[in-house]
């Protein structure tokens, strides 16, 4: 790795992902340098008094990797193993997938690296409050505007609103999207990420020329994005057999009740002790047989290790990066048709940028309206990766990273920027 760049396992593998683009792409060797860079990352330290009086430092990270097609965006992570390289990674991931789904934005990522499963509600705002005070003055609506991802959630986004807004004295809803609808959020926003998910999976069926009725699917990971895939499956008639969360896994090869699955994580934020099914590790889900497998969790699940003894015929990444490259190889040799993650989960930035355009207007949209657009987006971009997969003969993941790095690198070539 070269200086300035940032180490880690899925840093590594967001660099060499767009090496191997760019290299397919023939891009300009001065567009490429600055392209394997963040224009900017950050590490704060995030001091929060904690319920029983102590003050427990926290370290936050807001990496903003390239604005040249408009303001940064990307989600807020909250996980013990948040890292800068992670988020680094994460925030390369973002400006390949707005700008592969057409949207005039740039891609970024933030996280502060905590459980929020141990903190109360006061710690979990306070730390919230003040990581957004020591990122204030790099965010805003035509600057960088963030959103939920894993561990974070609506609340967490009306905090960040609220803070803003209090430090601007006025509201200033446009500055996060995935916010409450009460405070300016968009009707649909919730359910983007996972109803995306499975719009690119009906594509994927209907080119493969495979009945979803009857088909049978696994979700790692039960949270916004799970949970939301496995009831659109059901609704599509796909059984769901196994699922999991953070504490294991539940298999049932005649299908699980969806609506029960539902029930308890709503009503206990945990899959723990699901009455249904057998137990499962979350390893093991990962290898059971089905047509349909979604990682919906961490990133870098799918490996050399275990890449061989999949049996789905198409995996859909709701996670992101949740696949390494020599995975990729593997599943490519097993005729597995992998949606990767920068169309498969890009419903969830789409609608964001649905939000921030609505809340921009002070107009808003009927859900029907946001489900509609959402589903012509993501269709369209589907075609477009197959498209170029077809006519480069690359796998699916080169083709939808080829076509979001070459608009990026066009755009800053239009600007006059690094060449
Ligand atoms: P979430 O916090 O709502 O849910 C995460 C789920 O993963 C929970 O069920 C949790 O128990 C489970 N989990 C955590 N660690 C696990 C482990 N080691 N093994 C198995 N399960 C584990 O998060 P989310 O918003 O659903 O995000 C999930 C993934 O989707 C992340 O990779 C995120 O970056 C990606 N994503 C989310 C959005 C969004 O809009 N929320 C958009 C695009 C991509």
């Amino acid at each position: 790795m070269a200086p300035g760049e940032i180490h880690s396992p899925a840093n590594e593998l967001a660099i060499k992902q767009f090496d191997m683009a760019a290299a397919k792409l023939e891009l300009d060797p001065n567009v490429a340098v600055r392209l394997r860079r963040p224009d900017r990352a950050m590490i704060v330290s995030v001091p929060t008094r904690m319920d029983d009086g102590r003050v427990h430092v926290f370290t936050g990270y807001r990496v903003q990797h390239n604005d040249v097609l408009g303001p940064f965006k990307g989600g807020i992570r909250y996980h013990p193993e948040v890292s800068l390289g992670e988020v680094s990674a994460l925030a390369m991931w973002m400006t390949w997938k707005c700008s592969l789904v057409g949207l005039p934005l740039g891609g970024a990522k933030g996280g502060v690296a905590c459980d929020p499963a141990e903190l109360s509600r006061n710690e979990l705002q306070s730390l919230t409050r003040r990581y957004t005070a020591e990122i204030l003055n790099f965010i805003g609506p035509e600057v960088d505007v963030p959103a939920p991802d894993l561990g974070t959630n609506e609340q967490v986004m009306a905090w960040i609103m609220d803070t803003y807004s209090q430090h601007k004295g006025h509201a200033v809803p446009e500055v996060v999207t995935g916010k409450p609808v009460a405070i300016g959020g968009t009707l649909g926003r919730r359910e983007a990420t996972g109803r995306g998910v499975v719009y690119t999976v009906l594509e994927a069926a209907k080119h493969l020329g495979m009945d979803l009725t009857g088909c049978t699917a696994a979700v790692q990971g039960f949270g916004n994005v799970g949970s939301v895939v496995t009831k659109e499956l059901a609704q599509l008639g796909v059984k769901v057999i196994a699922v999991s969360d953070r504490t294991g896994g539940y298999f049932d090869p005649q299908g699980l009740p969806v609506d029960k699955l539902l029930e308890v994580a709503d009503r206990n934020h945990s899959l723990e002790g699901f009455p249904y099914g057998q137990k499962i590790s979350n390893a093991e889900l990962l290898e059971v047989k089905c047509d349909i497998l979604v990682p919906a969790a961490l990133e870098m699940q799918i490996t050399e290790e275990n890449a061989g003894r999949l049996q789905c015929r198409i995996l859909a990444e709701g996670a992101n990066g949740p696949t390494t490259l020599t995975a990729d190889a593997i599943l490519a040799q097993n005729n597995v048709f992998v949606i990767p993650d920068i169309l498969a989960n890009a419903g969830g930035v789409i609608v964001s940028y649905f939000e921030w355009v609505q809340d921009l207007q002070n107009f808003f949209w009927t859900e029907d309206e946001v489900h509609i657009k959402l589903r012509d987006m993501l269709t369209k971009s589907f075609h477009e990766v197959l498209h170029m997969s077809v006519k480069h003969k690359v796998d699916m993941r080169l083709a939808a990273l080829m076509i979001g790095i070459d608009r990026v690198a066009k755009a800053m070539l239009w600007r006059g920027l690094y060449a």
